[in-house]
């Protein structure tokens, strides 16, 4: 009996602390609403892919930011860099219509808000997951499968959805009061609309569906890369995947052509000593990055013609293309434009 009254004395001095994982859109910042609403201390944790896409203009992170200060609650953000692209690689449950592994990632984002709840001895994590909202990593099993694999059964609060589960730890344990949580299930917004209504969200956030690896245009880059790369690729051609065209030239090499002076500044900034960068010399035209793994004069000739398809010089004359190396020593190529047909077959 002294022992429970002492355990009461100190559960009252402890206030109930959560973890949210939180992605800057309507849903999580809903669930974080939620807890503020019971009293309960939140900290937040915010994990940036390189696919994130949140295209706010103001730059990667600048969203999420925004939000935790809208819910005055402090936020740590962790990236997902080398160790992401192992995993998307060969995800263990597989991937989902284009090239995203959830299961997999929601895993490694479950294990890193893990690892902060018990760095902070918070009692629980918050998500802002909806059941069956995705198909892949929102539904019963899924949920099941992502608590036993990164050991946090019982310990994830889904607000939003929870009265359609198991009440968790901290549910039993009276830290959290279940008829204040949400009954939402499935893809509709209607639920989450009248929610932000009641909490005077003036201008909610979209969802955030900003995963380029849903995106099936991107998957496919993605996919091409992994069929070609020698290991892990690197950020640097992960991110040379979000803009311009791109070529399959050969086994070995790639062809990044620019569709505006903006990429072109952009494939400038990306190039590595081994790239070869191709310009046109006397007409306006694309910035062109080769990457390949082995010098081939063909497929630089080649992606010379490619080139002069998108370039303002005339299609039935040879023109000047200059390829500069990393050592900046510059070639010219004579050559003419290649052809439509012979283009859509290397496109990526
Ligand atoms: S949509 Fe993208 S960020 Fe979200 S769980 Fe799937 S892979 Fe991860």
């Amino acid at each position: 009996m002294g022992d429970e009254g002492q355990q009461e004395g100190l559960d009252k001095d402890k206030k109930t602390k959560a973890v949210a994982l939180l992605s800057g859109g309507l849903d999580s910042s809903l669930a974080v609403r939620m807890m503020l609403d019971q009293g309960i201390d939140v900290e937040a944790i915010a994990i940036k892919t390189p696919f994130c896409d949140f295209d706010c203009g103001k730059g990667c992170g600048h969203r999420v930011k925004q939000v935790s200060v809208d819910l005055g609650i402090p936020l740590k953000t962790v990236y997902f860099g080398a160790e992401y692209l192992k995993m998307l690689m060969k995800p263990k449950h597989g991937y989902g219509s284009g090239m995203n592994p959830c299961i997999d990632c929601r895993a490694m984002m479950y294990r890193e808000a893990k690892k902060h709840m018990e760095n902070t001895g918070a009692d629980f994590i918050v998500t802002g997951e909806v059941l069956f909202q995705r198909p892949m990593s929102q539904n019963r099993r899924a949920l099941h499968i992502i608590e036993e694999e990164t050991g946090t059964a019982g310990k994830v609060l889904r607000p939003l959805s929870a009265k359609h589960l198991p009440p968790i730890e901290a549910e039993k344990n009276n830290l959290i009061k279940r008829e204040m949580l949400g009954d939402i299930k499935g893809r509709s917004r209607k639920g989450q609309l009248s929610l932000a209504r009641h909490y005077s969200m003036e201008d909610p956030p979209n969802a955030a569906g900003g995963c380029l690896l849903t995106d099936p245009a991107f998957s496919k880059r993605i996919k091409d890369t992994f069929e070609h790369a020698d290991g892990i690729p690197s950020i640097n051609d992960v991110e040379l995947l979000k803009f311009g065209r791109h070529f399959r030239m050969s086994r070995d090499a790639k062809l990044i052509v620019g569709r505006n002076m903006d990429e072109n500044e952009k494939i400038k900034s990306m190039f590595l000593s081994g790239d070869i960068l191709l310009e046109a010399k006397n007409y306006v035209g694309p910035t062109c990055l080769l990457r390949s793994r082995a010098y081939d004069e063909s497929v630089v000739r080649a992606s010379a013609g490619i080139l002069l398809r998108y370039a303002d010089s005339p299609k039935d004359a040879k023109c000047i293309v200059m390829a500069t190396n990393g050592n900046n020593d510059m070639i010219e190529i004579h050559t003419e434009s290649a052809q439509d047909e012979a283009i859509a077959k290397l496109r990526i």
